[in-house]
């Protein structure tokens, strides 16, 4: 039986009681659209339901697992076909997103371009780039500077709309910094966990927004470690990292804006990954253009590349030794690493990668950095090293001959325009609030966070 629903009431609904309402919704809105006729623009946004890719079970709308395997939730949205709506950035494709609305203040998204100089220089006719970041002469205006902030926005608007508390985000560096954007022009909490190293790459273009940034002494694990306890206490919600749908469709309208600019599904697509979760991403939304009819009959290839020796989805899927337990300093990228990437599950890195005949690239130091060269000076702006990686693989799969000449090639700039950005603003440096050293208490850890978000008035 349906909740009933009025904003008084729903607003008076417990977390689990929402998620049960959001559910019913879900189902009522299927048994609706059976019955309107297809010709009917049906008007309602982001409505889906989940289900797990292992035991193909319905899920709860905010599960992040499954009680019976280890299988990914996936979104199932009632949109077959995608029709980009007149709203600004992402959420022009908000039929695709697992939300009910935009969130206000919002509004960028990857922006798409056929490649000449990049292209010329690898003799390619049909390179798309598309850019995550800022370049506002091609419109694109993420000011986090990162293909991150395509995912952070649909997961804190999804966590306002299922009433899931504050949440916690462990990040090495460009997730966080997505985040703390969103949180400040939304103005909603958050709690970001970074390794100490990592702070340079915290900062935002306007003020600091409701954050609370913890410093943590260790590397990206250990900050994994604490926010996953931070987020154990009542009150929390952890990101949910691969498993959580907003961020991962969050990151597949890369491959919508594409698809729907050049009208075709790409033969080939090229990302840099740390975790896969982005590959992952570009696959769900690929086999979400294919069901739609109108854009090609094939899977687009995945071509996915890590930055070695710190290269496990590399070692894995080439069935080589794995790397070592702590990376070694020096590395091109220092933020593609991943100890535990979402790889053998059921929806996984290594489903994604069998179901479109894919490839994954090792890319050393040296061969990273004269592909950031050449990007910059083929196509006019600064990228990210992770973008440079995906270009070196580009380099190295046209050197091994597995892309034709006329083949159609997505290459996926996840981050770049640090530089042009800093002409047009000023950064601003989020300092920590706390630093948590090696034997700290957790239990001392967690109250004091609370402390410093109650003297914000936010809780607990
Ligand atoms: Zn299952």
């Amino acid at each position: 039986m349906l909740i009933s629903h009025s904003s008084a009431s729903f607003t008076n609904l417990n977390v689990y009681d929402k998620s049960l309402y959001y559910h019913n919704k879900v189902k009522l809105v299927t048994q609706i659209e059976n019955v309107i006729s297809p010709s009917k623009p049906f008007t309602l946004m982001g409505e889906h339901s989940v289900r797990c890719t292992g035991c193909g079970d319905l899920l709860y709308p905010c599960s992040l697992r499954c009680s019976k395997d280890d299988g990914l939730p996936r979104a199932e949205y009632i949109q077959k076909r995608i029709v980009p709506r007149d709203l600004p950035g992402i959420w022009r494709f908000i039929d695709w997103l697992p939300v009910r609305e935009p969130l206000q203040g919002l509004g960028g998204r990857s922006v798409s371009y056929k490649s000449s100089g990049l292209a010329r220089e690898l003799g390619l006719e049909n390179l798309l780039i598309s850019f995550s970041g800022y370049w506002p002469e091609i419109g694109a205006t993420l000011s986090g500077c990162s293909f991150k902030d395509l995912e952070a926005a649909p997961t804190m608007q999804r966590l306002v709309e299922t009433g899931g508390g504050i949440m916690v985000v462990a990040s090495a560096g460009n997730t966080a910094r997505s985040f703390a954007q969103v949180a400040n022009a939304a103005n909603l909490p958050l709690v970001l966990v970074v390794p100490e190293e990592s702070l340079h790459r915290l900062w935002a273009v306007d003020g600091e927004g409701p954050i609370c940034l913890v410093a943590v002494e260790g590397d990206y694990n250990q900050a994994i470690v604490l926010g996953e306890r931070i987020s154990s206490e009542e009150g929390f919600q952890a990101e949910g990292g691969a498993r959580n749908i907003a961020r991962r469709d969050g990151m597949g309208t890369v491959m919508i804006e594409a698809v729907l600019r050049a009208g075709k599904l790409p033969h080939h697509y090229f990302q840099a990954v740390g975790s896969g979760t982005g590959g992952i991403a570009a696959w769900e939304a690929s086999m979400r253009l294919l069901a739609d009819g109108r854009f090609g009959e094939r899977l687009p290839r995945l071509h996915l590349a890590q930055n070695l020796p710190c290269a496990p989805i590399h070692s894995a899927w080439m069935d080589l030794e794995g790397p070592k337990s702590t990376c070694p300093r020096g590395m091109y990228d220092d933020v593609l690493f991943n100890r535990h990437p979402p790889y053998g599950m059921p929806g996984g890195v290594a489903e994604a990668l069998q179901s479109t005949d894919g490839a994954v690239y090792g890319v050393g130091n040296e061969e990273a950095k004269a592909a950031e060269v050449l990007f910059q000076e083929a196509e006019g702006i600064d990228i990210l090293p992770a973008a440079a990686v995906a270009v070196a693989a580009l380099i190295q799969a046209r050197r091994a001959g597995s892309i034709g000449d006329r083949d159609r090639v997505l290459l996926n700039i996840t981050g770049g325009g640090i530089s042009r950005l800093k002409e047009d603003f000023t950064m601003n440096y989020i300092t920590n609030d706390m630093t948590v050293r090696h034997g700290d208490s957790a239990e001392e850890v967690v109250a004091m966070i609370k402390e410093i978000l109650r003297g914000r008035g936010i809780c607990c």
